[in-house]
């Protein structure tokens, strides 16, 4: 059966996904160019965009969220493996050192005899045909095991002609910080890459999507909900989701913002009280490095050195909370004002 549009969980199929046209068409004539990013802030649909485009093709998503250990990065490895186990190829799959299939589940060795690499195993995969690998959420990743993940990218990059490596995050600075190719330290240093950037939809393309989401649950919506939705949530179909699912429910409206906001509030939870005065600062309206200056000292009551508020402003840039003193989430906005 189809999925719902306000499934919560990122559409997997191009018959589920909503647009996104000219994105697929991008990603469709980079296959076999060697690595391609692709940035959009959360909820946006990345990764229903990548997990769509992956249908049907030769390839390999990985979900990189809450990797610690090494152990944590190879069960993603082989998780991903095991949901594209027929596309693979089951019985090539068996073939590769370090490598086993049990069932429908792959296991990967990935220390001592007899154990495979990231890069080892990206070029076995890549010998039975141009193969796909996606990075999701890779900004994440924490020293050693960006280094390790970032080392296999660049061999792959320059030793297996046959393989697309895409990376993709929603802290869009930081996605760009990992992929490092302007930072002669990086093992990607100099090499060329494609960029598609996922952005909110239009309005007009917002209607649509709500209306079609209510219609498909058999709902009718009053003008007048699909409005505050749009408006309040700006094209960002996650929330969208959120809020028709919510409505669906029966909530109201103000209970849905409420929880919305409470949500993008947890989200915040690892900003530093530097960055969460910043972030409070720019949602009260301050529009320049002088104004969140002076709304930071005054809220926090005290004097900020001035690189420690850039590094503030720069981080919260990095995380792509904010960008030219404007948030780029309406509900993350909303959610500032209260920190
Ligand atoms: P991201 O990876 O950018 O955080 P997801 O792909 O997880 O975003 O999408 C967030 C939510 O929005 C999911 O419920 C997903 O199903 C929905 N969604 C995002 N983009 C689309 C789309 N183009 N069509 C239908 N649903 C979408
Ligand atoms: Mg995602």
């Amino acid at each position: 059966m189809r999925n719902m549009l306000f499934d919560p969980r990122p559409k997997a199929s191009r018959d589920e996904l909503f647009d996104r046209e000219k994105e697929l068409e991008i990603l469709d004539g980079s296959v076999g160019k060697p690595l391609i990013v692709v940035a959009g802030i959360r909820r946006v649909g990345k990764s229903s965009l990548l997990m769509s485009f992956l249908e049907n093709r030769r390839g390999v998503y990985v979900d990189l969220r809450e990797v610690r250990t090494r152990a944590d990065l190879y069960r993603k490895l082989s998780d991903g493996l095991s949901s594209s186990l027929r596309r693979l190829g089951e019985g090539f799959l068996r073939q590769i050192r370090g490598v086993r299939v049990m069932g429908l589940e792959v296991e990967l060795k990935w220390r001592g005899a007899d154990s495979i690499s990231i890069s080892g195993l990206m070029e076995e995969l890549s010998m039975r045909g141009r193969t796909i690998f996606v990075f999701d959420e890779v900004q994440g990743l924490r020293p050693p095991l960006s280094l390790e993940l970032r080392n296999a990218i660049s061999y792959v990059y320059d030793n297996v002609p046959n393989s697309t490596v895409v990376l993709s995050g929603s802290e869009v600075g930081l996605l760009h910080d990992f992929v490092g190719v302007d930072n002669p330290e990086s093992p990607l240093f100099g090499r060329y890459y494609t960029e598609v950037h996922v952005e909110r939809f239009p309005r007009s393309k917002s209607m649509e999507f709500l209306e079609r989401g209510f219609s498909e649950a058999g709902r009718s919506v009053g003008g007048d909900a699909l409005e505050r939705g749009v408006e309040l949530f700006d094209g960002i179909p996650g929330w969208l989701v959120y809020y028709g699912m919510a409505v669906i429910d029966g909530r109201d409206m103000d209970e849905v913002t409420e929880s919305a906001i409470s949500l993008a509030r947890a989200e915040m939870g690892k900003l530093s009280d530097r960055e969460r005065y910043v972030a409070k600062a720019v949602a009260g309206g301050a529009r320049s490095w002088a104004e969140v200056r002076r709304a930071v000292e005054e809220s926090s009551g005290t004097v900020i050195p001035k690189s420690a508020l850039t590094r503030a402003v720069r981080r919260l840039e990095k995380l792509s909370v904010i960008q030219d003193y404007r948030f780029l989430d309406p509900v993350y906005e909303k959610a500032a004002r209260r920190l």
